[in-house]
C-alpha cells in the first residue's frame, strides 16, 4: 500500500484496498450494510464491528461484489429502507443502537478527569451537549428540581414498566421512565421550548427519566427526602416507536446518572474535609467568591464568621491527639446542626472554622453566633464520669457584606482581625467589624436555650 501510494499507482491503491478491506471483512472486522435491505441495491455502506459510523467503500466495490457465502463467517446485515439517520432509531435495529450507547457508557468513565467543581448543572449540559448531536431528530432535554419547586403531578402519564401509579414522575425510582404523548403534558418550562403538535417540526413524543443525585450527597437527616432532582426528556420530533424512545432514555439516563455520581463523587474527594465531613478550604476560597457576587446581584447581605477553638494545643497537651481530633468533629457537627443548609461551614485550618451565612444581616448574625458558642460549650465531649470533664469554647471574629470589605480578601482581613480581637480580649466571644465605628462584641447568653 506504501509502495502504491508513493508511485500515486491508482491501480494498486485500489487493488491494495480491496485486499485489506477483505481481509477485514474475513476476520469479521468489517460488516456490510445494505441500505435498502437487498442484494441488488445500489447503496451499500461498511461498519467497522463495534462502530457506528458507516464507511462509504462504494468505489472499491462497484466493478466487483464481495463473496458473500466463502468466507463462511462474513456478517450481512440487512438494514430495512429509509435513510440511514433513521435506521439508527429503526424498531428491529437495536445493533447499532446499543453500539451508539454502549460506546457513550465507555465514554462515561473519562468523566472521572472532568475537574471537579463544574457544578451539577453544569455537568448534566455538557451530557447533553455530547450526546445532542448523535441522535438526530430527537431533543434532549435536562432539567433540574429542587424538593420544593416539584410541580404540580402531570395529567395522564402513563409510564413504564409499571402502568398503574400516575404520579408525577420525580416521584418514581431512578431510571423508570414516563412516557409523555401529548404535548400538553410537557411540564410548563418545555412548553416554552418545544413547538406543539401541530406546528411544523412539533413534538411527537417524549419519555421522561427522573436522574436523582447520589444517596451520600444526601444529609443523614435528609435521608429518604429528595433534595435535588434531574429530569431527563427525550422527545422526538418526527414518529417512531414507543419501545426505542423508552429504551433510549433508559440507556441516557443510566449513561447521566453514572455521569452525575462520579463527578459528584470526585466533588467528595476534592472539596470536602476528611476528619470532620464539612468542606475544606479548597471549597471556602472558591465558595465565598460566589457567595459575594451572588448577594451583589440580589443586593442582599452576608457574613463571614471565623471561628477557632480555644486553647485547643491544651486538649491536645491533656487529652491526647485522637481525643482532640474526636473534638474537632463534635465541633464541626454541631457548627451544622446550629445553621441552615444553606449556611456554609468549612474547616480552614487545623482548628479554625470559617462560616458563610448568605442573607443573614449583622443583627441575626448576632443571634446565631452566640447559639452556636452555647452549644459549643454544652458539648459533653467526655464520659461523663470522667473526673476532669473535657469542655471546648470557640472564639469568633465576624465581618458583613457589604460593609466590611468588596472582596473576599478584603472581607476575610476584617474577620480575622475580630477573631484576634476576641481572642486577645479573653475568648469565647465574638467581635464584629464595624465600618461605622469600634467592634460590636457579642457574648454568649447562657441563659438562652441550650436544646
Ligand atoms: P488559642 O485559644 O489562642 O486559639 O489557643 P490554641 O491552643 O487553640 O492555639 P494554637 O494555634 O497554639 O494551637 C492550635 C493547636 O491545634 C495546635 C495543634 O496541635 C492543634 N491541631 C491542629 N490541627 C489538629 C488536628 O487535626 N487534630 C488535633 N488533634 N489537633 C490539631
Ligand atoms: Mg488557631
Ligand atoms: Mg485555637
Amino acid at each position: 500500500m506504501r509502495v502504491a501510494l508513493a508511485n500515486n499507482d491508482e491501480d494498486a491503491l485500489r487493488a491494495a484496498g480491496k485486499t485489506l478491506v477483505h481481509s477485514l471483512m474475513h476476520r469479521g472486522d468489517l460488516v456490510r450494510v445494505l441500505v435498502n435491505g437487498n442484494e441488488t441495491a445500489p447503496t451499500c455502506y461498511f461498519a467497522l464491528r463495534d462502530h457506528a459510523t458507516l464507511l462509504d467503500l462504494t468505489p472499491i466495490y462497484e466493478d466487483e461484489p464481495p463473496p458473500l457465502k466463502d468466507p463462511p463467517e462474513l456478517e450481512t446485515q440487512i438494514v430495512p429502507p429509509g435513510t440511514v439517520q433513521d435506521n439508527l432509531f429503526a424498531p428491529h435495529d437495536y445493533d447499532i443502537h446499543d453500539r451508539v450507547l454502549n460506546a457513550m457508557e465507555r465514554a462515561q468513565d473519562l468523566s472521572v478527569t472532568r475537574m471537579a467543581g463544574v457544578g451539577v448543572s453544569g455537568l448534566l449540559q455538557d451530557v447533553v451537549g455530547l450526546l445532542r448531536p448523535t441522535f438526530l431528530g430527537t431533543e434532549l432535554h435536562i432539567e433540574l428540581f429542587k424538593s420544593a419547586d416539584v410541580p404540580d403531578p402531570l395529567p395522564n402519564v402513563d409510564h413504564c414498566p409499571r402502568n398503574e401509579r400516575p404520579f408525577w414522575a420525580l416521584t418514581r425510582v431512578e431510571g423508570e421512565a414516563v412516557w409523555i404523548p401529548a404535548w400538553s403534558e410537557l411540564p410548563p418550562i418545555l412548553k416554552q421550548r418545544v413547538a406543539p403538535e401541530d406546528a411544523p417540526g412539533g413534538f411527537a413524543a417524549g419519555v421522561a427519566v427522573p436522574l436523582y443525585p447520589p444517596a451520600e450527597e444526601l444529609n443523614p437527616e435528609d435521608q429518604g427526602v429528595i433534595s435535588e432532582v434531574g429530569l431527563l426528556y427525550v422527545i422526538q420530533l418526527a414518529p417512531i416507536d414507543r419501545e426505542t424512545l423508552v429504551r433510549l432514555a433508559f440507556r441516557i439516563s443510566r449513561f447521566v446518572t453514572n455521569g452525575w455520581r462520579q463527578t459528584s463523587l470526585m466533588n467528595r474527594l476534592v472539596h470536602i474535609d476528611n476528619l470532620t465531613g464539612v468542606h475544606n478550604r479548597a471549597f471556602f476560597d472558591e465558595q465565598l467568591v460566589l457567595e459575594i457576587e451572588r448577594a451583589q446581584r440580589r443586593s442582599t447581605s452576608l457574613i463571614l464568621l471565623l471561628g477557632d477553638i480555644d486553647h485547643f494545643k491544651d486538649v491536645n497537651d491533656r487529652y491526647g491527639h485522637p481525643a482532640g481530633d474526636r473534638v474537632l468533629k463534635s465541633v464541626a457537627r454541631e457548627l451544622l446542626r446550629g445553621l441552615r443548609r444553606i449556611d456554609l461551614v468549612c474547616r480552614v485550618g487545623g482548628e479554625e472554622f470559617a462560616l458563610v451565612l448568605p442573607d443573614t444581616d449583622l443583627e441575626a448574625a448576632r443571634d446565631i453566633v452566640t447559639r452556636i458558642q452555647v452549644r459549643i460549650a454544652n458539648l459533653r465531649l467526655s464520659d461523663p464520669d470522667a473526673s476532669e470533664p473535657l469542655r471546648v469554647t470557640i472564639s469568633f471574629g465576624g465581618a458583613g457584606f457589604p460593609g466590611a470589605g468588596d472582596t473576599p480578601d478584603e472581607l476575610y482581613r476584617n474577620a480575622d482581625r475580630m477573631l484576634y480581637l476576641s481572642k486577645q480580649r479573653g475568648r469565647n466571644r465574638c467581635h464584629f467589624w464595624n465600618p461605622g465605628g469600634d467592634p460590636i462584641l457579642t457574648l454568649p447568653r447562657y441563659n438562652a436555650s441550650t436544646d
